[in-house]
């Protein structure tokens, strides 16, 4: 369950990543994938809030770079997934888990996404995602530690979540992401208009997150493998691709040099 008042704020780190502050009103907070300290102990200061937990996608450095120093400031809970290379994590998330931040009212379901990495988990409730760098707005991650049939299932769990719920991914990549997917999908009329919005966002220096799955599902290539637009066009790559992981295959290896 997700407090109504809960507050989720995005705080910039790195070159074009997002770490998720989610408050409810008092002083207890939570981050999502901080990867870096100091930006999320300065909102700390300036909202006077005090970091109760941390949760945790995956291992790569620029999501859990901050949390030795965050320990050191903050009791906070780290929940991540069962993976030895994330040595502080409190408490092991896996499939069907829930999670519960009572400070914030609030409980979460654990959702394992192998292929970004393989133990990549998301977090959801009510109609919030926290999917790290497994779905991207109108992309997906590398597959790092995983294959096509691994995302193709990974991203086939989150597109059976609520149309509404909302995607907090963690990085800033949607307009490149947006000129890929309008070379894969040059007639999606869907695709045009989100395409004017966002860059009008990022020419006025605004976030473009979060999206919500409806949107993705109409619009993001990786959702749409086995949409008829999508698998023609992996078609004119390798001719024999079919509907779901093979079209998943064909276009993740056309973005990756994109
Ligand atoms: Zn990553």
């Amino acid at each position: 369950m997700l407090a109504n008042k809960l507050d989720i704020t995005a705080i910039p780190a790195f070159e074009d990543n997002y770490i998720w502050l989610l408050s409810a009103g008092g002083k207890s907070c939570a981050v999502v994938d901080p990867g870096d300290a100091d930006p999320v102990l300065d909102v700390l200061a300036q909202r006077g809030l005090d970091l109760s937990y941390i949760l945790l996608t995956h291992h790569h450095y620029d999501h859990v770079g901050g949390v030795p120093e965050l320990l050191e400031r903050y009791k906070a809970k780290v929940f991540g997934p069962d993976d030895e290379r994330i040595p502080f994590v409190h408490q092991v998330c896996r499939e069907g888990d829930q999670i519960e931040l009572p400070d914030l009212h609030i409980k979460l379901e654990v959702l394992e996404v192998p292929a970004h990495t393989r133990s990549h988990i998301a977090f959801f409730a009510d109609n919030v995602l926290f999917c790290g760098d497994t779905l991207f707005s109108l992309g997906c991650g590398r597959f790092f530690e995983g294959t096509a049939d691994d995302m193709q299932k990974s991203l086939d769990k989150l597109a059976a979540l609520p149309a509404q719920t909302k995607v907090y991914c963690a990085h800033e990549y949607t307009q490149a992401n947006c000129r890929f997917a309008r070379a894969v999908e040059p007639d999606n009329a869907a695709l045009q208009t989100r395409a004017v919005e966002i860059d009008r966002l990022r020419s006025a220096g605004k976030i473009t997150l979060p999206s919500t799955l409806g949107e993705e599902l109409e619009t993001n290539p990786f959702l749409r493998t086995r949409a008829q637009s999508v698998v023609d066009m992996a078609r004119k790559i390798d001719s024999k691709a079919t509907p779901g992981i093979a079209t998943m295959a064909v276009i993740r290896a056309w973005k990756d040099k994109f």
